[in-house]
């Protein structure tokens, strides 16, 4: 038998959320008293938290106990959330939640057991209570991620490598695991800037560090460290494993394609690899990661060299 799959896209607009008593907390329309009672109390806890997985866990868990349910799942592509509670059910209903025009994420409800009528209608009532706290949520997310991002190179910056740089320092200790870091420096950017532009510039950048993390599992770790440099932090990775990684990087960034105002032009990277030692602080490893790009420029540039 096929699986039927209801589909509904819901924009609350101020009108709607008038109707359904939650523009003024007054004008309240009359309904069964365990909806009233679970939407009172959901607009009540929901806006407790900024966590959209707590926010969605809550409203998983309390509506159930006036529409029992099987999965929940929740996708916002904008802000690379995915989030899902419970099982697998046979049938699903999926929303588009939106308010006043702004895109909230879709949410995929799932059953074993085919939802009736009265309850999709239960259910839509209850989402209105998701709307605010999902929207504080994602408005919190966006601008907790935009402080610790470099906006040009969607790369970590400074105030996120310091803080992930002594956390993996610490990790490295606690588990006895090794940990290189790569500092990558572009050849000869200033060029570049002379003489096609600061525009064309910043479009090289941002090709580079999308080279750098198409290469890499965890994108994670790459940090714009300065103008044209980038820190990539490797965990639970060695000396050999780290030269590996930073040649890849290095042969990546120089077959990307580089287009400016038409033409390609190419382009190299230069590369210093250090590891951590026993006791060593996070200033003395970044100082002997510097050391040796400052040896790989020396030597001719487009290449790696490792930390002595
Ligand atoms: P080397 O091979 O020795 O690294 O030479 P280089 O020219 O790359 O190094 P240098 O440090 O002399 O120049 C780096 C240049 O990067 C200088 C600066 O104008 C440019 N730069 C720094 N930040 C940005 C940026 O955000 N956008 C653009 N377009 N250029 C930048
Ligand atoms: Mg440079
Ligand atoms: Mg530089």
């Amino acid at each position: 038998m096929k699986t039927p799959t209801q589909t509904n896209a819901i924009d609350f607009d101020s009108a709607k959320l008038q109707r359904l008593g939650l523009g003024q907390p007054s004008l309240r329309p009359r309904r069964p008293a365990t909806l009233t009672e679970l939407r009172q109390q959901l607009s009540q806890q929901l806006q407790t938290s900024l966590e959209p997985e707590r926010i969605l866990s809550l409203f998983f868990r309390e509506i159930q106990r006036l529409v029992p349910l099987d999965a929940l799942q929740y996708r916002h592509a904008a802000s690379d959330l995915r989030l899902e509670f419970g099982h697998r059910g046979h049938h699903s209903v999926s929303y588009t939640l939106s308010h006043e025009g702004e895109h909230l994420g879709e949410l995929v409800l799932r059953r074993n057991q085919r939802l009736i009528e009265e309850e999709l209608n239960q259910l839509e009532a209850l989402l209105v209570t998701l709307l605010y706290p999902m929207r504080n949520a994602l408005l919190y997310r966006a601008a907790t991620r935009s402080a610790l991002r470099d906006p040009l190179t969607e790369t970590g910056n400074r105030v996120a490598m310091d803080q992930t740089l002594q956390r993996e320092i610490d990790m490295a200790r606690r588990h006895l695991h090794p940990l290189s870091l790569l500092m990558l420096d572009i050849d000869h950017f200033k060029k570049i800037n002379d003489t096609h532009g600061h525009a064309a510039g910043d479009s090289v950048l941002r090709a580079v560090a999308g080279a750098i993390k198409h290469q890499l599992r965890n994108v994670d770790m790459v940090f714009r460290f300065g103008g044209e440099e980038f820190l990539i932090l490797l965990s639970n990775t060695g000396r050999e494993a780290a030269r590996m990684v930073g040649e890849r990087l290095r042969q990546a960034a120089q077959a990307q394609d580089y287009w400016v105002e038409g033409t390609r032009i190419e382009l190299t990277v230069s590369l210093g690899c250090s590891t951590l030692l026993a006791a060593e602080s996070a200033e003395s490893l970044l100082r002997r990661a510097d050391n040796a790009l400052y040896v790989a420029k020396r030597e001719g540039r487009n290449r790696l060299a490792m930390a002595g």
